[in-house]
């Protein structure tokens, strides 16, 4: 019979199994200090007896984020994104068979692209089996910035959060001081998206074991999806683009982004596959890159380094894509002149008929 470890030493010791693995921080919460919170907060999801669930932070490799930002370098943080990735739903494994074996039941729940079936619109609600966000924010991993990513003072938002969900009772860790929190609301998180995913002016409140924590408020999930997935990626000013070579246009209501969305996937498994990337449920065919992410991106903890990441992204021009899938940034001009010289039947691969 495997003796159970007391309360506090399992607790130390589930802590230190995710820094040892990597993790820059991580924490504890309970139904009780998660009482109240959304639908995405409830443990007993994932384990009907859940007593507790940890929830770590792996940081993305900062070398990476200019040169991806400057469209230099795509593969870069792409690789170091799908394989931090990768690692957290890895560690979160581990760290839940450990706990399995020590006598409580336990389960991972992957760092990404795992969502509620039985949500009312299936897997495209995007409702995840457990927000890691709201555990992250309510067990002192980090704090909401304005763009509702969690930030830390050491990553800025350029992590990767997981977690483990457990029938053991590990002790709550508390939320961070909310008075030191970096986000000063600058807004260039906003300004770095053009999907108008994050509310310009209004804000959500969530109330988890009677702390309130706030950021802006989101629209669908499509506006991110069409954009951040690459379906389209010029700014409507036409001035600078993501990584995605797409020219569909950027719609104004939910409703617009769904049909863009519809029309811009057609096209999208035209044009070559992404190199490296990876499959997610969401889409059928295909995988999935890396063309966006700024809003995390461009968040770093310092203000000057922030508002140099922006004008990076925003001045480095228009990606363009090569017949092999080989992609380079070029000026506007040049970008619409590389388009108009194409044949029709590879043009509509990038611009709608
Ligand atoms: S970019 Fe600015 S406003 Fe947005 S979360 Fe970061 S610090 Fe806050
Ligand atoms: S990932 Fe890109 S499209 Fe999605 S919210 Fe962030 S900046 Fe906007």
């Amino acid at each position: 019979m495997v003796q159970r470890p007391m309360n506090d030493e399992i607790t130390a010791k589930v802590l230190d199994f995710v820094r040892a693995a990597g993790a820059v921080a991580a924490g504890v919460c309970t139904p009780e200090t998660l009482r109240g919170g959304p639908p995405s907060t409830d443990l007993s999801y994932v384990v009907p007896g859940a007593r507790s669930a940890v929830t770590f932070a792996l940081p993305l490799k900062q070398d990476h984020i200019e040169p991806y930002l400057g469209k230099r370098d795509h593969q870069s943080h792409n690789r170091d994104n799908r394989d931090t990735t990768n690692l957290a739903s890895g560690i979160a494994f581990q760290l839940a068979k450990y706990l399995d074996q020590l006598g409580w039941p336990s389960r991972a729940v992957a760092a990404n692209n795992v969502y509620r079936p039985e949500a009312p619109g299936g897997l495209h609600d995007e409702l995840p089996d457990i927000s890691h966000r709201y555990l992250a924010v309510r067990s002192g991993v980090g704090w909401f910035g304005l763009s509702g990513n969690v930030i830390r003072p050491d990553t800025g938002a350029a992590l990767v959060l997981a977690s483990v969900v457990t029938e053991a009772e590990l002790a709550p860790t508390p939320p961070l001081a909310p008075e030191e929190n970096y986000c000063d609301q600058c807004g260039m998180c906003l300004a770095a998206c053009f999907s108008g995913f994050m509310h310009e002016s209004q804000r959500t409140s969530v109330t988890m074991g009677g702390r309130e924590f706030s950021y802006s408020q989101r629209r669908g999930h499509v506006r991110c999806d069409y954009v951040c997935g690459g379906f389209a990626g010029l700014h409507p000013g036409g001035q600078w683009s993501t990584w995605s070579p797409s020219r569909y246009p950027i719609p104004d209501s939910e409703v617009g982004f769904q049909q863009a969305l519809r029309l811009a996937a057609k096209a999208y498994y035209r044009r070559p596959a992404p190199a490296g990337g990876f499959y997610s449920p969401l889409l059928k065919h295909g995988k999935l890159e890396f063309t966006c992410g700024h809003c995390m991106l461009i968040c770093h903890q310092d203000k000057q380094v922030r508002a140099k990441r922006l004008k990076i992204l925003t001045t480095s021009g228009v990606v363009i894509e090569g017949p092999e899938g080989a992609r380079q940034a070029v000026s506007p001009e040049k970008a619409l002149e590389h388009l108009s010289a194409l044949p029709s039947q590879l043009r509509t691969m990038y611009l709608p008929d």
